[in-house]
């Protein structure tokens, strides 16, 4: 394996990245390289999304793509890996002749064992054992994201919830988290390498119980970790409303590392649709949540999903939707078109909205939020935040950071911002991101003069 060079393709969420990651320290371990291009690799990794049909779609057109290289190159190694390779297993071998190896998502740690047997013995195989309640897989000794101030940690996998559109009980199993000591360590180790920003992971974080202290839950964890010297920022995603506790609520505001954003699915304003849904709780109960937390921290950031045609939504459930994005004004949204997935309950239901009016749906929730965003960000011009500077702005002209909120500020300044902590008045809200100015009367005296004397 020593030399070979790798390349890793990820869809989906952040789980996935964190998933990617893993494997490339694996293979880097191996003697691997990494490169950013699929032409200059000998092994290739695509790790995939079953969530909707439309991800899945784009993993098989990038595979489709690999077919002319492992034609001119047979020697290559072609992995899949994630949700996909969990769902179709073998299948998926002989679907894709070019294909070596299939690996769900509980063997992603073996990476390097599987491509060197593959390689080794010339052979094509699916690893993808059933849903295991061990937690070995998960263990990882911190790999900060690439600019190396942030970092993923991922604290529990699986689902016990089943809403009925979804895949993931299927293909990661049901829950399990990780004893909160290896936790600790993994944070710690993180934050000895200068990372200033944690994210817990996993499908269903805020249900996370640790399985070596008693009576551990999510927000002692939150405590915990609170109290590690050197973590300035703490976020986690993706939470399910029903375990939004109140004392969960009451961990915003009184541990100074958790930021004032949340993102929390709501995925429809109809309790008809939520029922269907399997969601757990109705619009009024997921209401009082967001008001609760709202009155613990009034400028709480709120994000959420949404999908628009679900089996059954007639326009009044549509409308219901808009209602409550209406009500809630969220910060922004990730909204899809209901797609079904092999598997579960809802892939059963009789499709009833035609997949133009799921489309006309979808655009009119999206000129919705739009409106609402703008707006919200429009309200914080001349207001000042403190914004972690990550690198430079998409056109290579500015920086780029991020509020504890979770906003992008784009901002100028002079060379070496990067990892600080700098104050930014906002100058401009748009629709997607802020455009502000260095607050040097809110500075302390060193970034003050940096920024000034540029
Ligand atoms: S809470 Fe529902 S949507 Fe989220 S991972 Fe679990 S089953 Fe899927």
């Amino acid at each position: 394996m020593e030399g070979l060079a790798y390349y890793i393709e990820t869809f989906g969420c952040q789980m996935n990245e964190q998933d990617s990651l893993r494997a490339g320290e694996r293979l880097k371990g191996a003697g691997c390289r990494e490169v950013v291009s699929p032409a200059e690799a000998d092994i290739l990794i695509v790790n995939t999304c079953s969530i909707r049909r439309k991800a899945e779609e784009k993993a098989y057109s990038l595979l489709g793509r690999f077919r002319a290289l492992k034609r001119r190159r047979p020697e290559l190694t072609i992995v899949v890996a994630g949700c996909v390779a969990q769902q179709e297993g073998e299948r998926l071998l002989d679907r894709i002749p070019h294909v070596d190896v299939v690996c769900g998502p509980h063997h992603v740690s073996e990476i390097g064992r599987l491509v060197k047997r593959s390689r080794e013995k010339r052979q094509r195989f699916a690893m993808v054992s059933q849903m295991t309640n061990s937690v070995e897989d998960l263990e990882c000794p911190g790999i900060p994201a690439r600019n190396g101030l942030k970092a993923y940690v991922t604290i529990m996998e699986g689902c016990n919830n089943f809403c009925s559109y979804c895949v993931v009980p299927f293909v990661r199993g049901r829950e399990r988290s990780r004893p909160c000591r290896s936790l600790l360590e993994e944070a710690r180790h993180l934050l000895e390498r200068g990372v200033k920003e944690v994210t817990l992971l996993g499908q269903n974080v805020n249900a996370y119980r640790a399985p070596d202290r008693m009576g551990f839950g999510f927000p002692d964890l939150l405590a915990a970790l609170s109290g590690l010297e050197g973590l300035r920022r703490l976020r986690f995603t993706t939470s399910h409303p029903k375990d939004l506790s109140a004392e969960l609520i009451e961990c915003f505001g009184s541990l100074p590392p958790l930021c004032e954003h949340i993102h929390l699915p709501l995925q429809s304003g109809s309790d008809s649709v939520l029922e269907a849904m399997n969601r757990g709780y109705t619009r009024s109960v997921y209401l009082e949540k967001i008001s609760a937390l709202r009155d613990r921290v009034p400028n709480v950031a709120v994000t959420s999903d949404m999908i628009v045609g679900f089996a059954g939504e007639g326009l009044e459930d549509f409308e219901d939707t808009l209602a409550a994005i209406r009500h809630v004004r969220f910060d922004s949204i990730y909204s899809f078109v209901f797609s079904r997935r092999p598997g579960t309950r809802a892939a059963r239901l009789e499709e009833t909205v035609p997949e133009g009016e799921k489309l006309r749906r979808l655009h009119v929730l999206q000129a919705v939020q739009r409106e609402i965003s703008l707006e919200k960000n429009k309200a914080l011009e001349g207001e000042t935040f403190e914004v972690l500077v990550e690198g430079s702005s998409r056109n290579g002209r500015q920086w780029m950071g991020r509020t504890r909120t979770n906003k992008i500020v784009n901002f100028s300044g002079p060379e070496g911002l990067t990892g600080r902590f700098l104050p930014v008045t906002v100058r401009e809200g748009c629709r997607n991101s802020l455009r502000g100015d260095f607050a040097a009367e809110h500075a302390n005296p060193e970034d003050r003069g940096r920024c000034l004397s540029a």
